[in-house]
């Protein structure tokens, strides 16, 4: 059978009540970083979807409510008809290819603060918001009957902006999931108490939203299927639940309880990890079933839809890393197909208050203000590219100016591509980020303009020599040995450097071993990461750090707990809230962030996880310190073009290095055009 027969199952439409998607590929709500505040980049990302072929598209949450308001966190709203405009260009625009347009009303309920508002927030009882220190007011019967009435509002004018399919939301510790809390909600009049009485809210909502939009709009919940706990919604009271509600509305959204699971990074969750706890709903409410499960393989999917698990594939970071994956499955180009590595960079952008992107997906939420397509790149000028380095900006690039025409060279010192990311996924659980190498060397492997050049140190005169007529540099960055970082301005001292380790050195199997202290003034994965791949290789390791939590970056990517946990449970000794201040005769000196107090610690390695320094020495031997000085010494003319991309111009996260080699390939040769901003004006 041919891949593309294979695949057909994927491909055939369902019935969601009154509506039907034209395909089982689901694009469930995810957030964006972009909500109320970019409207337009929003519409082009999400229109983006539709056209890779996504039988549905969401919005992310969607406030009812002026109560509720997660600001800085830039949501979607439908407050008054003054919301009407941003959503139904995104309707159309969705429309416009086919797809359905999905929308999840949300009220936060005791979870939000309502900082841009102001307005005191709701809870099933008064409770702390989540980050801020204030309560929400304790909902009385008359604030139950004005939040259905916002609810339905908010549905009626979903209608009006086109949504075809309208969730009701009770799940994720918002407001409707407070009611089904048995510790939560400890009310004693019909919405409290029994779980009949727990649970009518959601019932209400249900009915109410089926009676006012059902003849046009499917009504879907979005439903944690093992609950929330013992201590709110246990196993057997999520079941029931199901069983109560089975078929009231058109479609269940279903996910697990445990966010940090649910959308878990690939360091700790796997492809498909959720389907032993939503089999049941399927089978329990007759109704259409979609879920997620980072699901990135077609044959994954088929085996979720043969064993009855779903009837929709879910996805928002596989549709998000390639928003073309519905149509390279339909088309049976499988090798085409960007896989998602599970790092949640997308999620820590929005929850850093910022639009959205994508280590794999360089074009995702430059959709609109770039004009970026995913797929395709406007024709080169013609010309040879020598790109100096294969790490994830240089792999990047030369694929991007191979689909461009250029003919292009592509060097690595090393005996493999993929830099960083080759060395990086070799660390515990951190494999799947070779999907950044091998998308792109298996893109290039099928060019015949780009060649690939392993094993061959450049120096400024074999650029030169070499003649190409533009040159990127993509030489990468190093760690620093001296502790310079966010801590400390000038380097530790004393150091001893027959004891220092950095994560190059980690990254190149020198390992230290004995009683290994690790000071991470860097906040993110690396140094947890080491501080595991060290304990397990038998060295007795201390993690240190500036920071109050393991990793305390990584909150952002939704791994930070887990990570925490795994370092204890391998016997990782965890100081929080200090600096290493000296090494040397095998002891570390360590200094409380707050009182400067020291205390020493037997030590015979350190690992210094701080700052790394970029490796332009061949970017200078070419233009010197001033750019538009450009080659000195030419024994051939010389390029039109010198630039350093990725790492070599600005260490950071191997995402920022792939759009950093992305843009420099797709602007090559290109005058820049005039970039429209987004933004409020009066
Ligand atoms: P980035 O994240 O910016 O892509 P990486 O550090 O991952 O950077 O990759 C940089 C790559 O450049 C490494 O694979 C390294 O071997 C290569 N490299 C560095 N200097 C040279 C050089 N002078 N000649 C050839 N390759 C080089
Ligand atoms: Fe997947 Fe990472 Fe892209 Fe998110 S940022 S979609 S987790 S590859």
């Amino acid at each position: 059978m041919s891949e593309i027969s294979r695949y057909a199952p994927l491909f055939e439409s369902v019935r969601i009540g009154p509506v039907t998607a034209p395909n089982r590929l689901y694009q469930v709500p995810h957030c964006t970083g972009m909500g109320h505040a970019l409207p337009q980049t929003l519409v082009s990302m999400r229109a983006m979807k539709a056209e890779g072929g996504w039988g549905v598209v969401c919005t992310e949450y969607c406030s009812i409510h002026q109560s509720s308001d997660d600001h800085p966190y830039p949501f979607a709203s439908l407050w008054d008809d003054g919301d009407l405009g941003n959503l139904t260009a995104m309707a159309d625009a969705v429309h416009a290819h086919g797809a359905l347009a999905g929308i999840e009303l949300w009220h936060g309920g005791s979870y939000v603060a309502n900082l841009s508002t102001r307005v005191p927030s709701f809870g099933v009882r008064s409770a702390p918001a989540r980050i801020d220190p204030v309560q929400s007011q304790r909902m009385d019967r008359r604030d139950i009957r004005a939040l259905k009435r916002w609810h339905l509002d908010a549905a009626l004018r979903a209608r009006k902006a086109g949504f075809d399919i309208i969730y009701v939301y009770p799940t994720h510790g918002y407001l409707i999931s407070e009611f089904l809390s048995r510790s939560l909600n400890d009310r004693t009049d019909e919405y409290g108490g029994s779980l009949e009485n727990r649970m009518r809210l959601l019932r209400e909502l249900l009915e109410e939203t089926r009676s006012a939009v059902g003849d046009r709009c499917a009504v879907a919940v979005r439903y944690a299927a093992n609950g929330h706990g013992d201590d709110h919604l246990s196993e057997d009271e999520a079941r029931d639940v199901v069983a109560a509600l089975g078929s009231l509305p058109d479609l269940w959204d279903v996910v697990i309880g445990d966010y940090d699971e649910e959308m878990g990074s690939s360091r700790f969750v796997d492809e498909g990890a959720l389907e032993d706890r939503v089999a049941y709903v399927r089978k329990l409410t007759g109704k259409p079933v979609v879920s997620v499960g980072r699901f990135t393989s077609p044959d994954t999917m088929l085996g979720q839809l043969k064993r009855g698990v779903v009837d929709l594939i879910g996805a928002a970071r596989p549709s998000i890393a390639d928003p073309f994956l519905p149509t390279k499955i339909r088309e049976g180009r499988i090798e085409d197909i960007r896989e998602c590595i599970g790092c949640n960079i997308c999620y820590a952008h929005d929850f850093r208050g910022a639009a959205l992107r994508c280590t794999q997906n360089p074009t995702m939420g430059e959709e609109w203000r770039f004009g970026w397509h995913p797929e395709q790149v406007p024709a080169g000028t013609g010309g040879s590219v020598l790109i100096v380095g294969a790490g994830p900006a240089g792999l990047e690039a030369a694929h991007i100016l191979g689909k461009r025409g250029y003919e292009v060279a592509l060097a690595d010192m090393d005996i493999e591509a993929g830099g960083r990311v080759s060395r990086e996924s070799r660390l515990p659980g951190l494999a799947q980020w070779a999907r950044v190498r091998d998308y792109r060397l298996g893109q290039i492997n099928r060019m015949a303009n780009v060649a690939l050049y392993l094993e061959s140190r450049m120096q400024a005169s074999d650029v030169l020599a070499f003649g190409a007529d533009h040159v990127l540099i993509a030489t990468g960055a190093h760690w620093r040995r001296d502790g310079i970082g966010r801590w400390h301005a000038r380097p530790i001292v004393p150091l001893d450097p027959s004891g220092v380790y950095t994560p190059d050195d980690v990254l190149a199997g020198r390992l230290p071993d004995g009683e290994v202290v690790i000071f991470d003034d860097d906040h993110y994965y690396l140094g947890p990461v080491i501080a595991i791949k060290l304990a397990r290789e038998g060295s007795r390791v201390r993690y240190v750090t500036t920071e109050g939590r393991v990793g305390a970056w990584s909150q952002n990517t939704q791994e930070q707990e887990r990570s925490q946990r795994a370092l204890i449970e391998l016997g990782v000794d965890i100081e929080v809230n200090v600096a290493l201040a000296a090494f040397e005769e095998s002891i570390a000196t360590l200094a409380c962030v707050f009182t400067g107090r020291t205390h020493a610690v037997p030590a015979s390695a350190v690992v210094l996880v701080t700052s790394r320094v970029s490796d332009e020495a061949l970017y200078r031997a070419l233009v010197g310190e001033d750019a538009a000085e450009r080659p000195r010494t030419s024994p051939q003319s010389p390029p039109a073009s010198v630039q350093r991309i990725g790492d070599c111009l600005q260490p950071a996260l191997i995402a920022a290095a792939v759009y950093s080699g992305h843009r420099a390939a797709r602007e090559l040769g290109l005058i820049e055009p005039a970039r429209p901003r987004e933004r409020v004006l009066i």
